[in-house]
């Protein structure tokens, strides 16, 4: 069943939860311990978590617990999103990746990047099947929310993915949630998601190499700052005004410009940590000059870094890209907006190669796979 999408976003409610037995890919060492107990098992549940987590000690067909362990495991479910499609994208090495988890179609992104002295993929992964959030430039904002992904299908699609496109190990991985869905609706699952990714005893992943993407809900920017394990923080602005906020993303018209730059004000910086503010371009909406204004305006003060992307666009929306002199020159104008307003960050352009597949919130092209004919 699908829900709605929200128009009234104070109104949000939790998205429907999966059903079904607990993911063996959340199990963190502590509960392997528990059910090691219950069941009689005596091997190291450290050692069965590691083997579980880690992909290089999976054989042919998959996680190998062994005998003992596979009793003591029945009453979890061990099933992994699985990849089913890859769409090559223009530059020949990023792809965006379908994924089914329990029947529902996920969609990831995996972008290597080994030209470089140190090799390092990143993934972008989803955390729910659709979104409510609305944005009217997202091909996902127009399927409404269908469910939450569990933790354990969140962690699945990182294990899936590394298994079928590798790195084999979490050290050449970078992550980030801006597939499908708003990840801080989500909160519980993908904090829960990270706390596993980030385990040292597993795949090992820093929080520091981890970034969650949000279209501003506030309250959950408050709670995700107090997490433990706390990955970096992106939020999409996509425009600086209010009046085009609130048209083309829903969650303006409960939290506004203003009440978003104050908590991005307060939020629990660490040493060197920045927010990553994104900024779809829209053409004819949000790139004008008066927008690079308001734009540096809003980024001015805080401890950020800037991502300009054009607007990937998708046969379920109107929006259009601006052109490439377009965006070059709203990037200058920008440019030097924030030099006025001594802007300490980095502002980022994304360029065409691979753009046609890369993730960003609202970048990934719902089902346009097939459309494509790849
Ligand atoms: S842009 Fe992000 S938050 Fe907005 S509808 Fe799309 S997936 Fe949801």
């Amino acid at each position: 069943m699908t829900l709605a999408i929200v128009d009234d976003v104070r109104s949000l409610k939790p998205a429907p939860e999966p059903a079904g037995l607990p993911s063996l890919w959340a199990l963190n060492p502590g509960e392997i311990e528990s059910m090691a107990k219950e069941a009689d098992f005596n091997g190291s549940a450290v050692q069965l978590f590691a083997r579980i987590q880690r992909i290089a000690a999976w054989n042919d067909d998959g996680v190998d617990v062994g005998k003992r362990a596979r009793l003591l495991l029945d009453r979890t479910d061990r099933s992994l999103p699985r990849v089913v499609e890859e769409v090559p994208s223009d530059d020949g090495a990023t792809r965006m990746v379908l994924l089914t988890a329990d029947g529902h179609k996920i969609e990831g992104v995996h972008m290597p990047r080994t030209h470089v002295k140190t090799p390092r993929t990143t993934f972008c992964i989803s955390s729910q099947v659709g979104c409510a959030m609305g944005c009217t430039f997202c091909a996902t904002g127009t399927m409404g929310i269908v469910r939450n992904l569990s933790a354990g299908e969140i962690v699945g699609q990182v294990l899936a993915l590394m298994r079928a496109k590798g790195p084999s190990t979490g050290h050449e991985l970078n992550l980030v949630f801006m597939g499908m869905g708003e990840p801080l609706h989500n909160l519980e699952h993908v904090a829960r998601a990270v706390e596993i990714l980030c385990d040292e005893r597993g795949i090992g992943l820093s929080e520091k190499r981890i970034t969650v993407s949000t279209s501003g809900l506030v309250p959950q920017i408050e709670r995700f700052a107090q997490l433990a394990v706390r990955p970096l923080l992106a939020v999409s602005i996509n425009a600086a005004d209010d009046a085009t906020r609130s048209r083309i993303m829903p969650v303006n018209r409960a939290w506004n410009l203003g009440v978003l730059k104050k908590t991005l004000e307060h939020y629990p910086y660490r040493r060197g940590e920045k927010v990553l503010l994104a900024y779809v371009l829209l053409h004819g909406e949000n790139d004008g000059d008066d927008d690079a204004r308001r734009l540096a305006d809003f980024a001015a003060g805080l401890p950020a870094n800037l991502n300009l992307i054009p607007l990937n666009e998708h046969g379920r929306t109107s929006h259009k890209a601006p052109d490439d002199a377009w965006i070059a020159s709203f990037s200058k104008r920008l440019y030097d907006e924030l030099v006025l307003r001594e802007f300490r960050g980095v502002l980022t352009t994304r360029n065409n190669r691979g753009r046609d597949v890369q993730g960003a919130c609202g970048q990934l092209v719902q089902g346009e796979a097939q459309k494509r004919g790849r």
